[in-house]
């Protein structure tokens, strides 16, 4: 069972003005390059250094709408957007010849929605641990997933000598998951995400920004749904526990537009460091 908080269901998708802002936002800026490519890679802007960066971890079953929320946090906060999950999904764009095994492998767990092994996970983020000192700070998105990883992250962030600031958990009804996840679009080409009946795009099936094909995310299929929300249930969910014994989590209830979801967050964010600076 998917613990939900009760609300109203409302489709909620970001405005057209919104990831039109987002993808003009110059990518290159914000390019995550080292986050998605790898550590041979360098990202082409470093983020201005902040005064007490923000170190956050989003958490929320899939479809509750974290990378939407990344996304629009980073703009408020300047911090790094990194998703596992994205890691995935650039991987799959790549020729098959440029895929090691194990990553052969662990996009076959994503394509049946269920979780890439920790141990894959894990060595791909260690890789990938200097992200974690970023200037910025980060927005964690769809890592850590399990306790175990959870547990190897704090070792990580311990050895880069940083620590989270928040853990936000998404909480959102359970009809409405299914009915965002189940009629989701994203354009092949620029990510842009429609919804079949609450946000169709003007001509079907292609993409009103750059008529680019627009596709099911094949994770999103009804049988990988499922199967995602029973990973969620069973691995991610006692993660809820663990963070809130640290005194780290805050909840936020997810229904309602993003930019509404966005600055309930963003209000709970400076709330809790308000009280913390107060009790230092
Ligand atoms: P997401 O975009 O975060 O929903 O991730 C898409 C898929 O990538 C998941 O359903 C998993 O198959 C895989 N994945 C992403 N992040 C993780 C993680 N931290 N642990 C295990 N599997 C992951």
């Amino acid at each position: 069972m998917i613990r939900v908080t009760a609300s109203t269901p409302v489709l909620s998708y970001i405005p057209f003005s919104v990831v039109r802002e987002m993808l003009m936002d110059n990518p290159r800026k914000h390019d995550r390059t080292s986050w998605l490519q790898g550590p041979p890679e360098t990202c082409s802007t470093v983020p201005p250094a902040v005064d007490n960066p923000w170190r956050l971890i989003l958490l929320g079953a899939p479809g509750v709408g974290k990378g939407t929320q990344a996304a629009l946090l980073r703009k408020e906060l300047h911090a790094c957007h990194l998703s596992t999950g994205d890691v995935f999904r650039a991987a799959k764009g790549r020729s098959e010849c440029d895929l090691t095994p194990a990553m052969k492998s662990a996009l076959d767990y994503m394509h049946r929605g269920e979780l890439v092994p920790d141990s894959f996970v894990l060595a791909m983020v260690r890789e990938r641990a200097a992200c974690l000192r970023c200037r910025g700070g980060f927005i964690l998105d769809g890592f850590p997933r399990t306790v175990e990883q959870a547990e190897s992250l704090n070792l990580l962030l311990h050895d880069e000598r940083v620590h989270l600031t928040a853990v936000i958990n998404y909480e959102l009804p359970v009809g409405e998951i299914v009915a965002r996840l189940s009629g989701r679009l994203t354009c092949q080409r620029c990510k842009a995400v429609f919804h079949g009946t609450e946000r169709p795009p003007k001509v079907t099936g292609s993409c009103d920004i750059c008529e680019g094909k627009l596709n099911q995310r094949e994770d999103d299929r009804p049988e990988s749904v499922r199967v995602r929300l029973d990973a969620y249930d069973r691995s991610t969910f006692p993660l809820i526990q663990f963070y809130k014994r640290s005194a780290l989590l805050l909840t936020v209830a997810a229904a309602g537009t993003p930019q509404d979801v966005c600055s309930k967050t963003l209000t709970a964010l400076h709330a809790w460091r308000s009280r913390y600076i107060a009790s230092a």
